[in-house]
């Protein structure tokens, strides 16, 4: 053990060496003999502890490569590009929405630039920052006012609390929703300063339960749309417009939040109704929250969109400074929405719409193309392409799946668990699906190289 000791290099020198040298530029000389520290005595603990005994472990270009290593991972981003293989177009955990190319082309002027984010260019004073994204929105969902903050459940929280503090707000016991990440409707409605008000039954509201719940402290009735979880069976709930009209003939605010937004009927591309924006200011509610990340393919955002005098009070209420959006946010959300002025091309230029919206042929020319590439990689391979489904994800179209064409691949003597964990662990983490023994490549979510890469990752494996 102590021979072992004696030969650990000494940290001056192991700064000395060229290949340590070279990290000068990019950190500081005190983080990098810290480094070298760790490192060096990481090794030690493993000695004296009786872990490390192997006569290797104290070879001086393995202490170095390892610490090269360490280097890099310190300069090195924790938060990088994976390649998603799941076919889950909005995956929470793998950063929900892709961002168009026009979205990138726009962050890459405006990043390094000054811009009119709050100035009024014709006017030469200051302007609002919430003014570049007003006038598309209202051209799109049909409401009078808009106003975006950080995310959608900040805007619930926004619109709570600008206009229902102190005031009881109803809600269909079906509806008390929990998003994820503790964050639940009941909470957020106490949090914004308002009285939780529970009417009907889990599996049924009806259009008495709200009226026989409104009383002088009824400030609002809040619908909140189950985005995602589906209730099936005896279920019943109150149409939107008439529950617009109880809450207006009762003086009352009639509140909406949408969850995952949508602007265009999805139902042609085989996934079940679910309600639009300009469905939901068409009946009258008169304020409208949702994502901007989530169906409508944006960056993470909350969009506010309802009555100018609501909006106004919201805007001049002290939370909507604590949740703004920063300008790269509002750009990527500005180029998004305004592609949503032509449909078709929305279609074809959001990622998450044009993922949802693949043909059969196209999933499946895909997942050829991938097949026959694995196939020639070697006889260690097996792979076939086989029909699968896809989900949504994000919390949106709860149950629902699309039909997909899936890549399954197995190793003549590596487990499906070891392959998904080499995928997982390479410069650009591959996250594919494991199913019984095989690993499994869901085409619909792989962009433009990545069957490259995957390509790439399989011929390393021998
Ligand atoms: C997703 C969702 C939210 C939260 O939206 P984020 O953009 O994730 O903050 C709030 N309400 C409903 C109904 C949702 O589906």
């Amino acid at each position: 053990m102590r021979h072992l000791l004696a030969k650990l290099p000494k940290v001056d020198k192991v700064l000395q060496e060229d290949s340590i040298q070279k990290w000068q530029h990019k950190l500081d000389t005190s983080y990098i003999k810290e480094t070298i520290q760790n490192e060096i005595d990481q090794i030690r603990q493993g000695i004296l502890e009786g872990e490390l005994t192997d006569e290797s472990i104290a070879n001086y270009d393995c202490i170095l490569e390892n610490i090269n290593k360490s280097l890099e991972n310190r300069v090195a981003s924790s938060l990088k590009p994976v390649i998603n293989a799941t076919g889950t177009v909005l995956h929470t955990n793998l950063g929900r929405a892709l961002l168009s190319q026009e979205v990138i082309n726009s962050i890459i002027e405006l990043g390094p630039s000054y811009s009119n984010l709050e100035y009024d260019l014709e006017a030469g004073k200051r302007g609002s920052r919430y003014v570049h994204l007003k006038d598309v929105l209202k051209q799109i969902t049909g409401a009078e006012d808009a106003l975006v903050v950080n995310n959608n459940a900040a805007a619930v929280l926004l619109m709570l609390s600008a206009l229902t503090d102190g005031k009881e707000v109803l809600i269909s016991r079906g509806e008390l929703v929990e998003i994820g990440g503790a964050f639940r409707i009941p909470e957020v409605i106490t949090r914004g300063g308002a009285i939780l008000h529970e009417v009907g039954a889990t599996n049924k509201t009806h259009l008495k339960d709200y009226a026989e719940g409104i009383n002088e402290e009824t400030g609002a009735l809040l619908r909140v749309h189950t985005s995602n979880y589906h209730l099936v069976g005896f279920t019943e709930k109150v149409d939107d417009r008439e529950l617009v009209d109880l809450a207006h003939e009762n003086g009352l605010l009639a509140l909406n939040d949408l969850g995952s937004g949508l602007f265009l009927d999805m139902q042609r591309f085989g996934l079940p109704y679910e309600p639009t924006v300009q469905e939901a200011i068409d009946a009258g509610f008169d304020v409208v929250t949702f994502s901007g990340d989530k169906l409508l393919g944006g960056p993470q955002a909350g969009i506010i969109v309802g009555k100018k005098a609501l909006l106004d009070k919201m805007r001049s209420h002290p939370l909507t400074r604590a949740l703004r959006t920063d300008k790269v946010t509002l750009m990527a959300l500005e180029v998004t929405m305004r592609q949503y002025l032509n449909p078709e091309l929305a279609l074809e230029k959001i990622p998450v719409l044009q993922m949802i919206s693949q043909s059969r042929e196209e999933l499946d020319q895909k997942a050829r193309e991938l097949s026959d590439r694995i196939q020639t990689i070697g006889k260690q391979w097996s792979v076939e392409v086989i029909v699968g489904e896809s989900q949504i994800g994000g919390g949106s179209f709860p149950g629902a799946t699309l039909p997909t064409s899936l890549v399954q691949i197995a190793h003549h003597s590596i487990s499906a668990a070891q392959i998904e964990m080499y995928l997982r662990s390479l410069a650009k983490p591959i996250i594919a699906r494991v199913h019984q023994d095989a690993v499994q490549f869901d085409v619909r979510t792989l962009r433009n190289d990545d069957i490259d890469q995957i390509v790439e990752a399989l011929v390393e494996i021998e």
